[in-house]
Parts: C-alpha cells; structure tokens; sequence
C-alpha cells in the first residue's frame, strides 16, 4: 500500500517492520468534553486505515491511549489544565469527568461504526510506565531538573524538527513568548515531563515520583503507553495533523532517547475539519458533536460517508447543505441496494476485477472518495444482484457505511408496510362479510389474521388490531 508519511512528507510504500503485522498506535482524546465531529474525522479516517490493513491481510494491533491527565491548553505546556477546567465547568471531580466523556466518545465511535482499539489506555493507569521513562531519560542524560519539574533537553538531539515541514503558525506554538513562557526550560523547544510545581494549586491527581509529588507531562504518555503495548518498534503512528508539532515531535525526540534506536517508521495525519469560523476545536464551546446531528435528524453514517467523500489529506469544510447532499446520495445508495434481489450464488471471477479496482484506489494513499466510486461501479455492473451484494458486502469491511445492513432494514420496512396494508384490506373484508351476514367468511378471515399473529378486537369505532 502506498501512504504518504509526514516523516519525510512524500507518498510511500508502507512498510511494517515485523512481515505481515502492524503494530499502529493513534492519539486518543482528551476527554473533558465531548468529541466534535472535526476530532471524529481523525478517528472515521484511522478507521477505515485500520480496516483497509487487515482487509489487504495484515494482522493489525491498534493501541490508543486516553487523556485523563497532563493536557494543558496549549501544546507547548502552557495555559489551563484541559481536565482541571472540564472539572470545574461541571462541578466534578477529574476522574467523573474523564469517566463519562470516556464512555461518550467510545458511544460516538460505535454509532459512526468506528471499532474499538484493541487497547485502550487512560494515562492515569501508566503512571509507573511513566516514572520509568522519565527516570531512563535523566539517567541517560537527555533530561534535567528545574524549578522542581523535569524537563526533556531538545539540545541533546542532533535532529530535533523531524517533520521538516513545518507551518510558521505550528511552530509558533512551540516558541512563542507570551506571558505564559516557563523560564526553567533551558531551550524553548524543551518540554515536561514531570510537573511537580504546578502552577494550578487545586491540581486534583497527584502521585508520588522520585522528583516529588506531582503528575506527568502530555507529551510521555503516548510514548509510554505505545511502547508498553506495541514494544519497540511501532509500525503507524496517527493522528489529527496539529498533532504533529510539538506533541508527535516531541513523542519521537523522547522515545528514540529512551529506546536508542529509531522507534516509528510511518506517521499519518489527518488534515482538520473546517467550519465557517476556520479550524473546528473543542475551546470555541458551540462544537459540533454527534449528538446535535442526530437531534437534527441525521443519521451518523452519513458523516461517516461525508468524511469518506473526501480525502484525508485535504481541508474538509463542513456545513449543513453538503451533509444534507451527502444524506441524499446516501439513502438514494441504500434504496438503490435494498431493490437488489440476490438469487443464487455470487461469481466470486467475476467479482474479481471490482475487488481489484477497489483495491489500486485504497492502495493509493487511502483514496477513499474512489472507494466509494467502486461502489456506484458495483451497481451500474451488468453483473448478478448476488455477486453485486457479495462485492458491497466485501467493500463495507473498510468503508463502515453498513450498507448491506441499512439496506436490509429498509426492505424489511417497506415489507411492514405492505402487511400492514394487507391487515386492513383483511379487516375490510371480515367487515363487508359481517355487514352481509356471512359469518363463514367473517370467521375464516379472523382465523387467517391469528395464524398471522393478528389479533383483532371489535370496538364501536371500528376493528383494531394488534401483533401479538
Ligand atoms: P483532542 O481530544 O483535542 O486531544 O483531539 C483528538 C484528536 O482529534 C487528535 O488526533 C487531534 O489532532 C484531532 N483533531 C482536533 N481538532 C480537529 C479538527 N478540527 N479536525 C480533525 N481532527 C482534529
Ligand atoms: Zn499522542
């Protein structure tokens, strides 16, 4: 499969380290609010990344941490405590907070079909992990005390900005000079590790650490958790692209200190999520999430196939017009599929060449927009309705638009509405025999309606019925 790679910024063959498996970490949310629909672009995109692996025959380990602690409000360890400011928005404790949009996101994950990890982490069990990194990292001199936190040294590194590549904006994050600037950082690109001179007197989850009483960096516990559960050597790392700097920067900076090898060979990011303001983000409050969606009727599938329209690498815009196109296309696709009539068994030859079509445009740096288009080619084929459902059947293992599923469910419907028609039609019938006093006609229709599993009642405004 050919992917681009940010570490290097070109389009590559990818290539794990061990044959035939993948060891894939993602950045997982910070969980003091809910997710917006921008953040779950990442996670619909490293879905169907994660499924289109183990559709090509890969043995895929996905690992995703959360963040309960550590996250202050700017990348570079300045501003709020993400977690302690969701606290006191809700008047709860960190760990309530963290449990219940824990438990929201991974309800998001499941209606926007994206599977859950195989690991997932909090940062606030791996705090042994990361006492012991940290510890590795000062003993082999690419870490220092100051001011009683610790700090990473960037200077140690002969190679620090890996990614090349990156925005004047992006790396302003790292070294700006506003106010907020931490004087006991030797460097300004230098990052904690260890806090325990926080600067928030209320900070709520402390542990014990040889450097005193306090909580670890953002930046250690995605390194710590990847190696903890993925080993030395990881395969995929993913993330929205503002996770690139400084947060996967400084992941790789202290990772390859601690292992003394190279430590990710490919990095995947996934371009934001706009929305008329500009970049769509959790701190602007009025954040779009998938609960508002489906209160404005929309079904979560159709984001799902809205983010797919797209490549990932690209600026998505959302707005309410084109989800509304992309709900028309999407019902339109599950109407077009439910008329289908799948007698007999699919041609699996003659399936072969949309499968490969399938395939050259997925390999192509996960072009998902042409994923969809081999589906539409599926329905326009002069082939059978079975092979045609055993082909959508099969893209849907990587797409997530449950296709065959939604469109099974729509036949059933339609099926109920029939039944419920020829229901009456029976009732009129029993009716129009009673009125004439043919009680035989009257009786074997009400017989006809128990073998249905109709049972009737006779009222003075007429017949109702009821399913048993
Ligand atoms: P957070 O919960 O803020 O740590 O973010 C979770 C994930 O969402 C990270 O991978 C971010 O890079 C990603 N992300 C944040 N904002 C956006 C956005 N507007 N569009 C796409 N991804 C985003
Ligand atoms: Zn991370």
């Amino acid at each position: 499969m050919i992917l681009y790679n940010t570490l290097g910024n070109k389009k590559e063959e990818f290539t794990p380290h061990f044959e035939g498996k993948v060891n894939m970490y993602t950045c997982g949310p910070t969980v003091y609010h809910y997710a917006h629909i921008g953040n779950l672009r990442t996670y619909i995109m490293e879905d169907v990344l994660e499924k289109y692996l183990r559709y090509i025959g890969y043995d895929v380990k996905r690992v995703m941490n959360i963040t309960d602690v550590g996250h202050l409000s700017s990348d570079a360890d300045t501003g709020e405590d993400k977690m302690l400011a969701g606290a006191k928005r809700e008047h709860k404790s960190v760990l309530e907070i963290a449990d219940f949009y824990t438990k929201a996101f991974f309800e998001d994950c499941k209606k926007l079909n994206i599977k859950m990890p195989d690991v997932v982490e909090p940062a606030t069990h791996c705090i042994p992990e990361f006492i012991q990194m940290v510890d590795a990292l000062l003993k082999k001199g690419y870490a220092y005390c100051a001011g009683g936190n610790v700090y990473f040294d960037t200077s140690k590194l002969n190679e620090y900005y890996v990614f090349g590549n990156q925005s004047q904006e992006d790396l302003a994050v790292g070294v700006r000079e506003d106010v907020d600037e931490d004087e006991n950082k030797r460097n300004k690109t230098d990052f904690v590790l260890w806090f325990t001179k926080s600067k928030f007197e209320d900070q709520e989850l402390k542990w014990e650490s040889p450097w005193g009483y306090g909580y670890p960096g953002w930046h250690i516990e995605c390194s710590a958790i990847s190696i903890k559960h993925n080993g030395e050597y990881l395969d995929l790392h993913c993330g929205g692209v503002d996770n690139a700097f400084p947060h996967h920067t400084n992941e790789i900076a202290q990772s390859e200190a601690y292992l003394g090898h190279s430590w990710c060979n490919h990095w995947f990011h996934v371009t934001h999520l706009l929305d008329a303001r500009g970049k769509m983000s959790k701190s602007k409050g009025d954040f779009l999430t998938v609960s508002l969606l489906e209160e404005k009727g929309y079904n979560p599938l159709v984001y799902r196939m809205f983010c797919l329209q797209s490549h990932y690498r690209k600026p998505l815009t959302f707005s309410y017009e084109n989800l509304d196109n992309t709900a028309k296309a999407y019902n339109k696709l599950i109407n077009k599929i439910s008329s289908l009539n799948p007698v007999g068994q699919a041609d699996t030859e003659e399936a072969t060449p949309f499968i490969e079509k399938f395939k050259a445009n997925m390999d192509n740096d996960l072009n998902t927009s042409l994923g969809i288009t081999a589906v539409y080619d599926v329905l326009k084929a002069e082939i059978s309705d079975a092979t045609k459902i055993y082909l959508l059947d099969n893209f849907d293992k990587v797409l997530g638009l449950d296709l065959i599923n939604a469109a099974k469910n729509l036949k059933e419907s339609a099926n109920a509405e029939v039944d419920s028609q020829k229901i009456q039609e029976l009732i009129d019938k029993r009716l129009e025999a009673k009125k004439n006093k043919d009680w035989e006609t009257a009786d074997a229709i009400r017989n006809r309606l128990t073998a249905m599993g109709i049972s009737i009642k006779d009222t003075k405004d007429g017949t109702t019925w009821t399913l048993n």
